[in-house]
């Protein structure tokens, strides 16, 4: 694989840099790379933590139970998916569902974080804690993260719970459901808040550290 990938602008680009890569171990164990899915100019980006099965099958992320409840949730907020994009940290799966190795995600996350200079999106939600410790750098746990919304290095973070999580335990279900109503005032005040930068921009210029502390990995 040639470092073309840097160089996109688009997904378009970026899925024809990565759709053969064999960068880590997991390029021989997954069917097809899972790069995401949705739109290019999302307002809001949800980033999971690897494909499952059926992901990897049909290389489309979040298909499923868990991908249907997520369904449900955007629609509960006015949303589908044709407006939002979905992703997650590691593009292949792990076998048998295990949890990403670090070396995986140091090899794999480049890609993330181009896709989401691609995007630029007002909201990146990670959903669960393996996104959120990776896009947060933090060791805060979900539980005391989730709905709340995080700034770091220029970008608007909210962690959430992992839909599949909720499945599996029920009383998260409720939970989540109040979060996605939380979510869907931070985006009312993210789209003020850039409103109002665009009509009134800063005099001094952007600070270099405002920029995303991921993009140095570029
Ligand atoms: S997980 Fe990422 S780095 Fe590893 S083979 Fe798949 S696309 Fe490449």
């Amino acid at each position: 694989m040639t470092e073309e990938w840097r160089e996109a602008t688009t997904m378009n680009r970026l899925w024809g840099a990565i759709k053969d890569c064999h960068r880590c171990p997991l390029g021989e164990t997954r069917t097809n790379v899972v790069l995401g899915a949705g739109n290019e100019s999302a307002e809001i980006m949800f980033v999971g933590e690897a494909p499952g099965f059926h992901e990897d099958k049909q290389g489309i992320p979040f298909v499923g139970p868990a991908g249907q409840f997520l369904d449900q949730l955007l629609r509960s907020i006015g949303l589908d998916r044709g407006q939002v994009y979905i992703a997650n940290t590691l593009k292949c799966r792990p076998p048998d569902n295990r949890d990403p190795l670090p070396e995986e995600l140091a090899t794999c996350t480049p890609f993330l974080f181009k896709q989401i200079e691609i995007i630029r999106p007002r909201i990146i939600c990670t959903l669960g804690n393996h996104a959120t410790r990776t896009l947060l750098g933090t060791t805060t746990g979900i539980t005391q993260l989730h709905g709340k919304l995080v700034r770091k290095k220029g970008l608007a973070y909210v962690p959430l719970f992992h839909p599949a999580a909720a499945l599996h335990k029920p009383p998260l279900k409720s939970v989540l459901i109040g979060d996605f109503q939380l979510l869907r005032e931070n985006l009312d005040s993210e789209r003020a808040r850039w409103r109002e930068e665009r009509e009134n921009p800063p005099e001094t210029p952007v600070e270099e550290d405002a920029q995303p502390e991921q993009m140095g990995l570029f």
